[in-house]
C-alpha cells in the first residue's frame, strides 16, 4: 500500500506524500482501490442471484473496501506514518445518495454479506444523480436540495453495456454503470446501476422542482420523486420499468453469453425482487421470452415463476404499490395484455377477489403479481412473517403455504462494528479472538466476562470515548455543544407516524415541564433525533417543525438548558448513523407494535452497546428474547391488541386526551404560548388537530407507559455495573443479527446459489 501510495501521488500530483491534500489522497486511494478490485477473483458459480432494488443505500465505501480487502489497518497507519488521517481523508468522500432507508441499507449489507459468503449475485439498480435530497434546515422547518453526490472520480465505472428500453411513445438508451462490491476475505461481486445519458441535473430548480414530463431529461434525477399526482406517478412507472426491463435484459444477456438453456433459466438465476418496486420485472421476463425467444406463455410463466422469489417489507396498505391500468397504458402499454393474462389465470383458479391482481377499480396489484407469479415470499423479521400468514396476506398463504418463510433481516459488522467503532471492535478482538468477524456466534463469548469488572470498566470507557467523538462532531458540524457525562438518548430513522418520534417528542414535553416545576434529573439527558421526512409528507414535517422548536425553547431556557439538550441532527444518513451509533446509551425503538417490520438500526445499537427502549414490534421481539427482560425495556400495548383496534375501530384518541389530564397537559403544550412564540401556529395547530382528532398510530394509547419506562431506564442508568452488564449482554447476543446469517438463509432456504 505504501508503496503504491507513494507511486501513484508522485506521478499524479506530482507530490511527495508529506504534502499531499487529503483530496488528492483520497483520490489516490480511490484509484489503487478500484484497481485491486479489478484484479479480484469473480465469485463464480453454476447459479447467479440477482438483487434487483429501487434502494441501496450503500453509505461511503473507502473503508469498508480497505477493510474487505484486509488493507484497512495497513492504510491507516501508512497515512499516520506521514502525518495524515484516514477518518479526515474519508471526509473528502460524498456519500452516495442511492437510498431512502431501512430497506436501502438492507440491500447494501446484503450485497456485503453475499459476496462475503462466496456467493456469486449482484445487485440492480438505478444511478439516481441527485437522490432523495439533501435535507438543511430553515425556521425550523426541514428544507430539501438536490443532493449530487457524483463526481469525476468515483467508485462507478461506465461499462459498455447499452440496452434499448421501450416505451410507449419513445425508446430510451440506458448505460450501465458498475460498483464493485468486495467481500470480506473472498471474492468480488457487482452493483449495476442503470442510468441515461441524456438525463440533465440543470432543470432542477428551487430545491428539488424539476419538469416532472421531461423523462429523457428527469429519469434517474431524484429517487421516489413526489408522486402525489399523477405526472409524479407516471415518473416513478417510467423508473420502475427502466430499471427491470434493464435487469431482465441483462440476465438474459448473460444466461445466453453462458451457453445456458433459457428453458433451465431457474437453474441458473435467482431473481430477488425487493419490495414491490421490481415487480414489473416478472411481466418484463415473460415478455422478451415470449417475443423475442420463441417461448409460449404456459412455458414463459413457468420458467419466471420458478426463477422470482419477493421480500415484503411492511404491512402499511399505502406502501403496497396499486398503479391504474390507465397510467400503466401510458407508459408501458406492452405490458399490459401480460398483466392481464396472469390476472385471467388468478381468476381461473381462485374465486376470491382478495388475490386477483386487477381490481374493481382496474388497478393493478404489485404485491400479487409478486406473489402469484415468484416461487418464495418472505418476511423480515418473525413476528411480521407471522402478521403476513395470519391477517395481512391471509387469502396467500392459505393458497401458497409452502411459498411463505421467515428471514429475520441483519446488518454487516464490517460496517457497523468494525468501521464505526473501530476501538470496540479492537477490543471485542482482544477478548474472543478474530473469528467473530466470519463467525458472529462467536461473540457469544463475551458473556464469560459478564462479572469482570475491568472489561465493564473498559466497556464504558470505550462508550465515553464515543461520546466524547460525538461532541466533537456536533460541535464542529452544527456548532451544538452536548455533554458527555449526560445521557444519549438517540432516535434516528426516517419520519414516519407509525415509528412515533412524535411520542418522544412529547417526552420531550414532561421532561421540560418537569425541570420547570424543579424536579430536577440526577444526571442530564441528551436527546438526539435524526430524521428525513417525505417532500409530501405533511404530518412528517408538522412532527420535524415541532421537535425542532422544542430543541429552541430548550436551547434558550436557562433553567432548563442544563439539564436537557435536544439536538436534531441535519440530514440523517449513513454517516451520520455510524457517527451517532457507537455514543449511544438509550436506543429507542417504539413503533407502533405491528407496524415496523423489522428494523435494523435496532441491531446496530445493539451491537454497539446500547439498551433498547421499544415495543413488542419487529425485530425487537427477537432481541427480547436474545437478552432477556433484564438487558431491554420493553413498554406499550402488544401488536394483537393493537391488531385488533384496527379490525374493530375502537381506538379513539379523543377519548384518551379527555379522560387523562396529564396527557391533556402534554399534547395541550404543543399549541401553547411558549411553542407559538417559536414556531409556525399552522403546522403546530395541524400536529395537534392530528393527535387529538386522529392519531391513527396510537400515540396516546402508549405514551404514558413509554415515560414511565424511560423515567425507569434512567434511574437505572445510574446503577453502573448493571448498566455495563446490560451494554455487555446486548454486544454478546447480537451475533444472531449479522447479515451474513441472513444471507446463509436466504441461500439456503430460497436461492440454493
Ligand atoms: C439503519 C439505517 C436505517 C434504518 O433504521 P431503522 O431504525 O431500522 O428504521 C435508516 N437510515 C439509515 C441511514 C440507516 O443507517
Amino acid at each position: 500500500m505504501e508503496q503504491a501510495l507513494l507511486e501513484i501521488l508522485k506521478e499524479k500530483c506530482g507530490k511527495d506524500i508529506r504534502e499531499a491534500s487529503d483530496q488528492e489522497i483520497y483520490a489516490a486511494l480511490l484509484c489503487i482501490v478500484k484497481d485491486r478490485m479489478k484484479g479480484m477473483k469473480r465469485n463464480e458459480g453454476t447459479k447467479k442471484l440477482y438483487y434487483i432494488s429501487a434502494e441501496f443505500l450503500i453509505g461511503k465505501l473507502l473503508s469498508n473496501n480497505l477493510i474487505n480487502l484486509g488493507v484497512f489497518e495497513e492504510t491507516r497507519e501508512v497515512l499516520a506514518k506521514y502525518g495524515h488521517d484516514l477518518t479526515a481523508v474519508e471526509e473528502v468522500e460524498l456519500e452516495p445518495s442511492l437510498g431512502n432507508g431501512g430497506l436501502g441499507r438492507l440491500a447494501a449489507c446484503f450485497l456485503d454479506s453475499i459476496a462475503t459468503l462466496g456467493l456469486p449475485g449482484d445487485g440492480v439498480g438505478l444511478n439516481y444523480h441527485d437522490g432523495l435530497f439533501r435535507q438543511t434546515f430553515v425556521d425550523n422547518k426541514q428544507r430539501e436540495e438536490a443532493n449530487p453526490w457524483i463526481t469525476e472520480q468515483s467508485w462507478l465505472t461506465r461499462t459498455d453495456c447499452h440496452f434499448e428500453i421501450p416505451f410507449k411513445d419513445f425508446t430510451l438508451t440506458s448505460t450501465m454503470y458498475d460498483i464493485d462490491v468486495p467481500g470480506y476475505q473472498n471474492g468480488c461481486n457487482k452493483l449495476h446501476l442503470f442510468d441515461l445519458d441524456s438525463v440533465d441535473e440543470s432543470i432542477i430548480h428551487d430545491g428539488i422542482q424539476f419538469d416532472k414530463e421531461d423523462i429523457q431529461k428527469n429519469l434517474t434525477l431524484f429517487l421516489y420523486p413526489d408522486d402525489s399526482d399523477e405526472k409524479g406517478q407516471l415518473l416513478r412507472i417510467y423508473q420502475q420499468y427502466f430499471m427491470v426491463s434493464n435487469a431482465a435484459q441483462l440476465i438474459l444477456k448473460e444466461a445466453q453469453e453462458k451457453g445456458y438453456d433459457l428453458y433451465r433459466l431457474h437453474e441458473h438465476v435467482a431473481i430477488q425482487i425487493n419490495d414491490t418496486h421490481p415487480t414489473m420485472v416478472i411481466p418484463e421476463l415473460i415478455r422478451l421470452l415470449t417475443q423475442e425467444k420463441g417461448f409460449n406463455m404456459d412455458t414463459a410463466i413457468d420458467v419466471v415463476r420458478k426463477t422470482c422469489a419477493y421480500t415484503n417489507h411492511t404491512i402499511l396498505a399505502e406502501a403496497l404499490e396499486k398503479w391504474p391500468i390507465s397510467y400503466l397504458e401510458k407508459v408501458v402499454p406492452h405490458l399490459l395484455p401480460i398483466i392481464r393474462e396472469l390476472d385471467a389465470r388468478v381468476r381461473r383458479d381462485y374465486h376470491d377477489e382478495k388475490v386477483y391482481i386487477i381490481d374493481k377499480e382496474n388497478r393493478v396489484h404489485m404485491a400479487h403479481i409478486d406473489i402469484h407469479y415468484g416461487y418464495a415470499v418472505n418476511g423480515v423479521a418473525a413476528l411480521h412473517t407471522e402478521i403476513l400468514k395470519k391477517s395481512e396476506l391471509k387469502p396467500f398463504y392459505d393458497i401458497y403455504p409452502e411459498k411463505f418463510t421467515n428471514k429475520t433481516n441483519g446488518i454487516t459488522f464490517r460496517r457497523w462494528l468494525v468501521h464505526c467503532n473501530p476501538k470496540l471492535a479492537a477490543y471485542i478482538e482482544k477478548l474472543v479472538g478474530p473469528e467473530y468477524m466470519q463467525d458472529a456466534a462467536v461473540l457469544e463469548k463475551l458473556l464469560e466476562y459478564k462479572d469482570d469488572e475491568t472489561v465493564l470498566k473498559n466497556l464504558r470507557a470505550i462508550k465515553k470515548e464515543a461520546k466524547l467523538e460525538l461532541k466533537k462532531y456536533l460541535k464542529l458540524t452544527q456548532n451544538v455543544d452536548v455533554d458527555e457525562n449526560s445521557v444519549f438518548d438517540i432516535q434516528i430513522k426516517r419520519l414516519h407516524e407509525y415509528k412515533r418520534q412524535q411520542m418522544n417528542a412529547l417526552y420531550a414535553i414532561y421532561k421540560y415541564k418537569e425541570i420547570k416545576k424543579g424536579n430536577l434529573p440526577r444526571r442530564p439527558l441528551t436527546m438526539i433525533f435524526g430524521a428525513k421526512a417525505a417532500p409530501a409528507y405533511t404530518i412528517a414535517k408538522d412532527i420535524i417543525h415541532l421537535i425542532l422548536c422544542l430543541q429552541q425553547l430548550v436551547e434558550n431556557d436557562p433553567q432548563v438548558g442544563p439539564y436537557l439538550k435536544i439536538v436534531m441532527v441535519e440530514n440523517y444518513n449513513v454517516t451520520k448513523a455510524e457517527k451517532l451509533i457507537p455514543a449511544c446509551d438509550i436506543s429507542e425503538q417504539i413503533s407502533l407494535a405491528s407496524k415496523e417490520a423489522s428494523g435494523t438500526g435496532n441491531m446496530k445499537f445493539m451491537l454497539n452497546g446500547a439498551v433498547t427502549l421499544g415495543t413488542e414490534d419487529g425485530a425487537n421481539v427477537e432481541i427480547h428474547e436474545l437478552v432477556g427482560d433484564e438487558n431491554i425495556y420493553i413498554f406499550g400495548e402488544k401488536s394483537e391488541k393493537v391488531i385488533e383496534l384496527y379490525d374493530t375501530a375502537s381506538y379513539c384518541s379523543a377519548d384518551i386526551y379527555d379522560n387523562d389530564p396529564m396527557i391533556e397537559e402534554l399534547v395541550d403544550f404543543i399549541i401553547s404560548k411558549e411553542l407559538i412564540r417559536i414556531g409556525d401556529p399552522v403546522n403546530l395547530g395541524r400536529l395537534y388537530k392530528e393527535i387529538v382528532g386522529k392519531d391513527w398510530f396510537m400515540t396516546l394509547l402508549d405514551v404514558k407507559d413509554y415515560i414511565k419506562t424511560k423515567e425507569r431506564m434512567l434511574e437505572d442508568y445510574e446503577n453502573e455495573k448493571a448498566w455495563e452488564q446490560k451494554m455487555l449482554v446486548n454486544i454478546a447476543k447480537a451475533g444472531y443479527f449479522s447479515s451474513d446469517r441472513t444471507i446463509a438463509e436466504y441461500n439456503r432456504d430460497i436461492w440454493h446459489l
